[in-house]
């Protein structure tokens, strides 16, 4: 039962992060003012706002105007609610389970962010990801918490190497290549990553991360009707991204 209202909360605070994305940088706020179709100008109502459910109701279709609703909207409320699952089943039974969940939600919800809006915009904001490397650099303290001692052999120091190298790493390729390779915010971001992770799920995270990116580079290459090539440029920091998804949920406990 617990399970089922994580995951629903995941796809409400999945419906947040979509207007977070869709709003971040415009200057609008994302307290006041309602959701409408962005066709028609329809306002919407609480009951077309619902996560998932109201777009399997309408079929992916604005009520009034008919207009196609964009398939990201579902699949980030989903994506976000299992992802909460995951993290929730990961700390139970834990007696630090309440505070580990809460941070690792809230470094998910802002990876998931930046990751779209980098799908979208081809950026990674600057205050998304600083608010991601300040949240992921208390984890360099995760065993104070845990074990209730503040000990300085207790700091992670090999993990705040590992960022500061993935750091320097990316800011490399971002100079040699002029920016065209990568951004300077993918290596803020892999900052974050490699505080975030350690040793060694950091180093996991960033080997899945080129393994992904090229696989699907190849992809694009040679099936996509669009015409891309090996000179197109496709953001790295969604690979960045799932690379530390998949590192954190395949070696779980990173908090032993
Ligand atoms: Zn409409």
């Amino acid at each position: 039962m617990e399970q089922v209202a994580i995951f629903i909360l995941g796809t409400i605070i999945g419906s947040f992060l979509n207007l977070v994305i869709l709003r971040y940088n415009t200057g609008q706020s994302l307290i006041k003012g309602g959701s409408r179709c962005f066709n028609c100008g329809k306002n919407l109502k609480w009951h077309e706002l619902i996560p998932v459910v109201s777009f399997v109701i309408q079929k992916g279709k604005c009520r009034q105007c008919k207009s196609k609703i964009s398939w990201q909207y579902p699949l980030i409320e989903i994506l976000t609610g299992i992802i909460f699952l995951l993290i929730f089943i990961n700390f139970l039974n834990q007696s630090y389970w309440l505070l580990a969940s809460v941070y690792t939600l809230a470094i998910f919800s802002i990876l998931i962010v930046i990751a779209v809006y980098d799908l979208r915009h081809q950026i990674i904001p600057d205050g998304l990801v600083y608010a991601f490397s300040i949240l992921a650099f208390l984890s360099l303290f995760r065993n104070w918490f845990v074990s209730w001692q503040i000990e300085i052999e207790n700091f992670d120091l090999v993990g705040l190497l590992v960022g500061i190298i993935f750091f320097a790493f990316f800011a490399s390729i971002w100079l040699l290549s002029r920016g065209k390779a990568m951004g300077l915010g993918d290596a803020k971001l892999a900052l974050g990553i490699g505080w975030f992770l350690g040793w060694p799920n950091g180093i996991y995270a960033l080997v899945l991360a080129f393994w992904l990116g090229a696989l699907v580079g190849i992809f694009l290459v040679y099936f996509s009707k669009k015409s891309y090539n090996l000179k197109s440029s496709i953001p790295f920091g969604p690979f960045l991204i799932l690379g530390a998804l998949l590192a954190f949920f395949i070696n779980i406990n990173i908090y032993f």
